[in-house]
């Protein structure tokens, strides 16, 4: 977003090469972790579905323990499928976060 437009970016000792895939970029267009603009998208778009697909099978299996277990009746079904969505979208989230994370530290070289 900020951090642009100030001179075009030139080859030159301040260009370091991406941490994952390896090609040159201008210092300022790499960030903390020295991964380029792309490199981070697509690890954001991969732990995203691995994200979900974990919130998907955690609360699959909750639901699945709820219905065998718990064997709700109607009247507190609500608050079931209430828990069941809030696995679903935490476990989503802390997926994606830890499968972030994985990523970018496996993506470091040495
Ligand atoms: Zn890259």
């Amino acid at each position: 977003m900020t951090g642009r437009g100030n001179g075009s970016p030139a080859p030159s000792e301040d260009s370091l090469s991406c941490g994952r895939c390896g090609r040159p970029f201008p210092a300022p267009e790499l960030d903390r972790l020295l991964w380029c603009d792309e490199c981070v998208a697509t690890a954001r778009a991969t732990a995203r579905k691995a994200g979900w697909l974990a919130g998907t099978g955690l609360a699959a299996a909750f639901a699945l323990w709820i219905a065998l277990v718990q064997q709700p009746s109607r009247l507190v079904m609500g608050g079931w499928v209430g828990a069941v969505l809030a696995t679903w979208w935490l476990g989503g989230r802390i997926g994606r976060e830890l499968c972030f994370g994985v990523l970018r530290f496996r993506g470091r070289p040495r």
